[in-house]
């Protein structure tokens, strides 16, 4: 591309490129011809020619620094870019270089302030380019779990019109995440500038900063403030909130503590210590020996054959994508502390085994690793008698490192029989969650509580807050598991009063910080403002106040105009059916049908035939469910939009899969031949086909990417399916 004289030079010093880097201008564009060809190596060549006329040109070393990151060296690159930067704080390309760099290898916390250093250097008409990065950043950020920065980011993006529609779905998808507390998903806005003057002119232009995202120079601004008005608890939260929002999470955490010390509003300090326990989890100082012993393999093939066969061993397929593959491990077992259970209908607490070790083959030792070891401990005993003659019983003991305390009492993992029917499988770990919340928690030491337990923090008074804040976070864990347990006895165990419940129609449901509208009375507030709940429970996820939200709003038929039952319902069924719960799900199948008829509508809404049949293929064995399945495509055959609802559900529960269109990368197209497999053998009836066409809006008939390849592939497991091909499954807690 040949280079105009008078266009701004590239090297954004702003002059004309014919006064600037005039003299290099062929290296570059030598390069560039070069690297259109993948010849790296000679474009390279080109660019250290240019460097030999002009050392220090600007334009020539961003290009090297590029085209080494591009090639991942990262040992020659860096200090081209920190040279650079040292010489020019703030020059733009270069520090798009390393954010870009930072982002490919999930540096998160180093794209975000490079992300700052980019918005301090960039002019304020020029945002929109920072703005874009930020939703990059902000992205990579949610895939690494900093809920509460991620969420800034996106929502800060989205306030830019070119962005707002991309943006939107990232920013949905966090904040209706049940699996994150919902302090990291709430909205927090920055205490407004006191009128009592003091740092008037600081504070509000500290604000003016955070609100085009510069949040790490509101940061400074505010911890100077906090500074020189050690009592200012505002200046303190907008310093937490700054620090929080750059993904600092551990810095952000103690100034929130810091921070409730000085809140003389109770409510907010206490809200305040829930969210720092939820960016900086501490664990207890306390830690423990992990023991590592290697016994030389003797016979291998026996060995594993043994190992599979051993009540106390219980085989755990690795998975490459969790990144379970560690070098030379072949095989992997848990070591339970009891025999296997074989009946899952019979498990209880005291004949559950626990995982109290892991067995593996490594290279040519069989490794044995557990934690807290006791003097005599009998784990070694139990390994060497399941493997027998096939090791040498002399291993080689080493300790491998240490583990918090918290860590092994709190995330203990179960062994569990893997055709467990789901009923059972939900009994069990509502009975492993009810043991660890009530009994284990309560007496393990907490690096929030200075390292005593909650039963001794409990008669510290400085520390009530933090417990009461911990035990919110545990309720809130409970919840999002479904798990209805009754954490109140060990509340007063604790000397802790329930948590106030909110009444009338005086609570600003749009302003209540998420973690309290599982408290509101939902019976007490009017239907306008009970939709509003039920819809602010439900953009967020939170389930309790959605189902006491939902239940209430249908009780009141009356007024069935100023709300949709349909989704009131559906929430209802939905979480019975994932609490296991088949009868309270058929329970609320029942009244939502009745709704409608009292409503009128008829015919009646394909909706509830749908979550019915998906309750038979939860519970039921395909006999059962395969031909009621025939029978609903045979019924909804000609109703669009049913068989739209129908496939979702279809595709959702892995039965059929959407595949791109061949042709065209706009459509999707519908592979259906498990299902169909599955039609042939379980329903006695050939099912018509369904109008499948709704994916992608256009007609069209059902393709199958080489449809003469048998369906035998597929990895979904059909529940009373051939068990004995299924990895036995686990159990993880707490909020696994
Ligand atoms: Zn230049």
């Amino acid at each position: 591309m040949p280079v105009d004289p008078y266009q701004d030079c590239p090297c954004g010093s702003g002059k004309k490129l014919k006064w600037c880097c005039q003299k290099v201008v062929k290296y570059a564009e030598k390069a560039e011809q070069l690297l259109e060809k993948d010849q790296v190596a000679a474009a390279m060549q080109a660019i250290d020619e240019g460097l030999a006329v002009e050392p220090e040109n600007l334009w020539l070393r961003t290009m090297k620094a590029q085209i080494l990151l591009s090639a991942h060296d990262h040992d020659a690159a860096y200090p081209i870019v920190e040279s650079i930067l040292a010489n020019n704080p703030g020059y733009r390309p270069v520090l798009q270089l390393r954010l870009q760099d930072e982002l490919a290898h999930g540096a998160v916390e180093a794209a975000a302030a490079t992300l700052q250093d980019v918005l301090d250097a960039t002019p304020a008409g020029e945002l929109e380019e920072p703005f874009a990065w930020m939703v990059f950043v902000g992205r990579a950020l949610g895939e690494l779990g900093y809920t509460f920065a991620a969420l800034q980011h996106l929502r800060l993006a989205a306030t830019h019109e070119s962005l707002q529609a991309e943006v939107a779905r990232d920013v949905a998808a966090i904040e209706g995440n049940p699996e994150a507390a919902p302090w990291l998903r709430d909205s927090y806005e920055l205490r407004p500038t006191p009128t009592d003057g003091g740092a008037g002119q600081r504070w509000s232009n500290a604000i003016e900063l955070a609100a085009i995202g510069r949040w790490r120079r509101a940061a400074a601004i505010f911890e100077s403030i906090a500074a020189e008005q050690p009592d200012n608890a505002g200046a303190r939260f907008n310093f937490a909130l700054c620090q929080g929002w750059t993904a600092q999470n551990e810095a952000a955490a103690a100034s929130l503590e810091r921070f409730a010390q000085l809140e003389s509003d109770a409510e907010r300090a206490l809200h305040a210590l829930a969210l720092a326990q939820c960016l900086d989890p501490r664990e207890s100082a306390q830690s423990v020996d992990v023991v590592r012993i290697r016994y030389p393999i003797r016979e291998a093939s026996r060995l594993i054959q043994k190992l599979k066969d051993h009540p106390r061993l219980q085989a755990h397929v690795l998975d490459a994508q969790q990144g379970e593959l560690e070098e030379g491990v072949k095989d992997e077992f848990y070591l339970l502390n009891k025999d296997f259970v074989k009946d899952a209908d019979a498990a209880t607490m005291e004949n559950l085994p626990a995982i109290v070790g892991v067995v593996r083959t490594r290279g040519t030792s069989l490794e044995l690793e557990f934690a807290e070891p006791a003097v005599d401990d009998p784990r070694p005993g139990v390994v060497l008698e399941a493997a027998g003659d096939t090791v040498d019983p002399n291993g080689e003991r080493n300790v491998a490192g240490t583990i918090p305390l918290s860590t092994v009492r709190l995330r203990r993992m179960w062994g569990l029989p893997s055709n467990a029917p789901p009923q059972a499988v939900h009994r069990i770990r509502l009975m492993v969650h009810e043991q660890n919340y009530r009994a284990v928690w309560p007496e393990t030491p907490l690096g929030w509580l200075g390292n005593k337990t909650p039963r001794e923090a409990a008669q510290v008074s400085e520390l009530k807050r933090i417990l009461r804040a911990a035990v919110l976070l545990n309720e809130y864990a409970t919840e999002a598991a479904q798990f209805d347990i009754d954490l109140s006895e060990m509340r007063q165990g604790l000397g802790l009063e329930p948590e106030p419940t909110l009444d009338g129609d005086s609570i600003e449901i749009d302003r209540l910080p998420l973690a309290r509208l599982r408290q509101v009375r939902a019976e007490s507030l009017s239907t306008p403002r009970l939709r509003t709940l039920f819809e602010r429970a439900l953009r967020f996820s939170l389930s309790l106040a959605i189902q006491r939200a939902a239940a209430t709003l249908v009780a009141r038929p009356a007024d069935r105009d100023q709300f949709d039952a349909v989704p009131a319902f559906r929430s209802n069924i939905e979480f019975a059916r994932m609490r296991a719960d088949r009868a309270a799900a058929q329970d609320w199948i029942v009244k939502a049908r009745r709704f409608d008829s009292d409503a009128g509508v008829t015919p009646e809404r394909p909706t509830w035939d749908i979550v019915e049949w998906q309750l038979s293929f939860q519970f039921d064995r395909p006999e059962q469910w395969a031909p009621r399945l025939a029978e609903l495509m045979q019924k909804f055959g000609q109703n669009k939009e049913a068989s739209s609802e129908m496939m979702l559900t279809l595709v959702r529960l892995g039965l059929a899969r959407l595949v791109p269109h061949p042709q065209d990368p706009n459509r999707m197209l519908l592979d259906a031949r498990l299902l169909e497999q599955i039609l042939a053998r379980y329903a006695s009836r050939q099912a018509s086909p369904l109008d499948l066409s709704p994916v992608g809006g256009q007609s069209g008939k059902i393709w199958t990417p080489g449809s003469e390849a048998a369906a035998g592939g597929s990895p979904i497991v059909l529940p009373g399916q051939d068990p004995a091909a299924a990895p036995r499954s686990k159990l993880v807690i707490p909020g696994s």
